[in-house]
This record gives structure tokens, sequence and C-alpha cells, in this order.
């Protein structure tokens, strides 16, 4: 029997289940993620075929002509970012219900940080060698 993790927005509105194995945390300090999450984003990843998600307030957002980000209409929780030819989905690991398992282990555009706080002490590893 796989793991499941359960999470979902503020507002209870939308619902996930991820199943199996998820990824070790990857942060991103680009300036959509900051944008968006109001700091910086920390997210897991699992293959879309294994994440069943619910909740009619969910809307996405096409952040860029690659990819994009999904919220809840309600409540405005930052959930999830996908790439249109990618099978996998980043989940926002704050959004996990209770204790994740998870460490964050690297992280992306640390040159795009704020300046006001300290960097995660993580290696910062390129975009492109993420799945
Ligand atoms: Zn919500
Ligand atoms: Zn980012």
């Amino acid at each position: 029997m796989d793991k499941i993790t359960q999470g979902g927005c503020l507002c209870g509105s939308v619902r996930y289940e991820l199943r199996g194995a998820l990824r070790p945390v990857v942060a991103c300090h680009c300036t959509q993620c900051r944008k968006s999450s109001g700091h910086y984003v920390a997210a897991t990843q699992v293959a879309s075929k294994d994440a069943a998600i619910e909740g009619g307030t969910l809307r996405w957002f096409r952040s860029s002509p690659e990819a994009e980000r999904g919220f809840c209409s309600a409540c405005g929780s930052n959930l999830f970012w996908r790439r249109m030819d990618n099978p996998f989905i980043s989940v926002m690991a704050g959004s996990i219900d209770g204790d994740t398992g998870l460490r964050m282990e690297s992280q992306l555009y640390p040159e795009s940080a704020g300046d006001y706080y300290d960097l995660p002490d993580v290696p910062a590893i390129p975009q492109s060698e993420l799945k």
C-alpha cells in the first residue's frame, strides 16, 4: 500500500491526496515564486497521475508561457505549480496537513532572493537539473 499524503488550502475547499514517495523539498527564490507566495516557495513534487485534487475553488494562473500555478480562489492559498510539458506537479510543502516527513534539500534562483532574509543552508542547483 502506497503512502498517502493529504493536504489542502486554508479554507478547506481544495483538498488533495498524493500517492507514494514525495521528492525532497526545493526552495525557489525566483521573482514569480516570491510574488505569488508573498515570500519564497518551498515545494515537493509528485507525478501528476499520483495527485488527486478536488475542490471547485481551484483556479490555475498561467504565470509564464511554460507553467501555471494553482491556487484557491476562495482563500488565496498558493498550492501547486506545474509545467505544461511535464508530467509532474509541484505541491507547496506548507499546504500539507501535519508533519511532512520531508526536508528541504536544495534551492533555485538564490540570486533572486529578497534582501530581508538569509538563504537556507542548502545547495543551489540549476533548474535544468530538476526533472
Ligand atoms: Zn481555500
Ligand atoms: Zn520560482
